[in-house]
């Protein structure tokens, strides 16, 4: 009998387009491994808060990189960072001050260089936790982190649905001037991927047209 594939699915798109419900969804419905790279810059942003290092102050930024570790906690299906050897907690990550500077920081090449290795060994991870493959949600996966995914999504959503979806969670985000910070690293990630406009989709729409081929690929094999 031939054994099950192990597929990589990324999915990119701006601030609050669907990315976490819909990749939480697929990641429940195939057992793959769960990777949210935007909490990972956030993790990151929150560590550097903590030690009152600017955005421009890439010295300190390169140092405070060098002075943590990365590991990853495997909670269900989640595969959260620690920052040497702790989780910072999601309140924090999710804060408003973590969420006003985490463009700035996440634009730094070091910052980018300190994760890109750890962001792809999350693929081991899943291997070795019997996951039957990986979902990455964040800006450069399918450019950058995993360009030979088996499937690359890029999920749209008109900005004024998406400034009233993080209002209704009561959270504070300025979703536009995010994507104008992220905007190089979308373009890239929207360059040979499947787009989907969420706009007027509800959350099971968009993951039944992303589940469709994944199904086919799993059948297939
Ligand atoms: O996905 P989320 O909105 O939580 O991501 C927070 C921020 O992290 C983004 O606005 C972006 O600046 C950065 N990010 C990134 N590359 C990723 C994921 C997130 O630059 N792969």
């Amino acid at each position: 009998m031939p054994s099950s594939p192990f597929l990589i699915v990324a999915i990119d798109g701006g601030a609050a387009s669907g990315k976490s419900s819909t990749s939480r969804t697929l990641s429940e419905r195939f057992h793959l491994l769960h990777a949210d790279t935007g909490s990972y810059y956030r993790a990151v942003t929150a560590e550097l808060l903590r030690r009152h290092v600017t955005p421009e102050d890439i010295n300190g930024v390169e140092a405070a990189l060098a002075a943590v570790t990365f590991t990853t906690r495997v909670t269900g299906r989640n595969a959260e960072i620690e920052l040497s050897g702790h989780t910072i907690p999601d309140t924090e990550i999710r804060s408003a001050e973590v969420t006003a500077h985490v463009a700035r920081f996440a634009a730094i090449p070091a910052v980018r260089a300190a994760l890109l290795d750890y962001q792809r060994g999350q693929a081991d991870t899943a291997r070795r936790d019997g996951f039957r493959g990986l979902v990455m949600e964040g800006r450069d996966i399918g450019s950058k982190i995993f360009p030979d995914a088996d499937f690359r999504f890029f999920l749209f959503a008109d900005p004024v649905e998406r400034a009233r979806r993080r209002e209704q969670q009561g959270l504070q985000d300025q979703v536009a001037k995010r994507d104008t910070l992220d905007s190089q690293r979308l373009q890239e990630s929207l360059q040979g991927a499947v787009l989907i406009d969420g706009t007027h989709l509800t959350l099971a729409e968009v993951v039944d047209t992303i589940a469709a081929p994944i199904a086919a690929k799993f059948a297939s094999a």
